[in-house]
């Protein structure tokens, strides 16, 4: 519209007006561009709202086309809302309003360049207010939504990546993980592990307590889980009582070692149910996470050595490493 006006006022040969509406649109042009190329969006902001009150207060001051130059300072509230947000915007607003005010007030209009009635400039002011105020509800409330949306949409985000019972990560969130993990072995060249856990006889405990005593060992068990790993190991939850353990920068032997450490703190835990405890044992496969072997691979090589616990009499680890050795042994 800037671009349409000052071309307007050049094919009338209004150069000044022109000139400003077009020094204007290159402020505009130019902000957008700045916006596109850096993701920097508070000094655009503040450059084209400049930019755009300038060009409104040489409106008021000139008079533009016919006297009606006024007329365009609506565009004021809603653009600074909207670029500054509630109390910048509002803040902004105050300040163009107290020099356009003093602008056309000031000596009986001695600063203008034109000549305007006391009630055009008195109703300019009022129907400039009622636009600010409307803009300022308008913009509240789309502020509102939209942290409404924001609390939603992360809501979900964790219904989607958590499992429901224990709060872990579930089956689609680890896989997400092991991937980002397994993209960052492949640049550095590094392993890491996986441990995958599985309740002996869990069935036995769900027979002699109940469903809803499981539960509440799934959940503690959860807990426990999380407290025995570092920071940036992942614990989820892979399937009912099977759990999976992404270790990032791990080796074999440091992940057998963590994997026994965990084994052993388990066996230890009397799990508390009402009145009633029992203890649980669990059965763990290791395996490495590295370049030359894909994913699939990896827990495949996992869920192979926990069945191998299972098979040797559970309530123990089992990795390439353990079964080599207990080759050797038997051999
Ligand atoms: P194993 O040592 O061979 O693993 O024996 P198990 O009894 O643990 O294995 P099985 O696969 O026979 O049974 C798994 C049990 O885990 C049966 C199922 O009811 C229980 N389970 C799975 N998910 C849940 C759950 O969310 N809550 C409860 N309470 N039990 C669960
Ligand atoms: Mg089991
Ligand atoms: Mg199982």
């Amino acid at each position: 519209m800037t671009a349409i006006m000052g071309g307007n006022a050049l094919i009338h040969d209004n150069y000044l007006l022109a000139s400003s509406l077009l020094l204007a649109c290159i402020c505009f042009y130019g902000g957008h561009f700045y916006l596109k190329t850096t993701q920097h969006h508070k000094e655009p902001a503040t450059g084209v709202l400049i930019a755009l009150s300038s060009l409104m207060l040489y409106l008021i001051y000139s008079g533009g086309v016919d006297n009606t130059g006024p007329l365009w300072i609506y565009i004021i509230p809603p653009v600074a809302l909207f670029l500054g947000g509630l109390s910048v915007g509002l803040f902004n607003i105050f300040v163009f309003i107290s020099l356009a005010i003093l602008l056309m007030f000031y000596d009986n209009g001695a600063l203008l360049a034109t000549e305007y009635s006391v009630s055009f400039k008195l109703r300019l002011i009022y129907s400039f207010l009622t636009v600010t105020f409307l803009s300022y509800c308008y913009e509240y409330s789309r502020k509102l939504s939209l942290n409404n949306i924001k609390e939603l949409s992360e809501k979900f985000e964790k219904m989607a990546k958590h499992d429901a019972l224990t709060g872990l990560s579930n089956r689609r969130d680890m896989m997400d993980k092991i991937q980002i993990e397994y993209a960052r072995i492949s640049r550095s060249h590094n392993t890491a592990c996986l441990l995958l856990c599985d309740i002996d006889h869990f069935k036995q405990v769900n027979d002699n307590y109940g469903h809803e005593a499981g539960d509440i060992i799934l959940t503690q068990l959860s807990t426990h889980f999380k407290n025995m790993v570092r920071q940036q190991d992942v614990v989820s939850r892979w399937g009912g009582e099977e759990f999976l353990f992404l270790l990032p920068d791990a080796n074999l032997n440091s992940a057998e070692a963590a994997a026994e450490n965990i084994r052993e703190k388990i066996a230890d835990i009397q799990f508390k149910i009402g009145k009633s405890s029992t203890k649980i044992t669990l059965s763990i496969g290791v395996s490495t996470l590295s370049e030359n072997r894909s994913i699939t691979d990896s827990i495949g090589k996992a869920d192979k050595f926990l069945y191998k616990a299972k098979q040797n009499g559970r309530n123990q680890v089992c990795s390439s490493k353990s079964v080599a050795l207990n080759k050797n042994t038997t051999n």
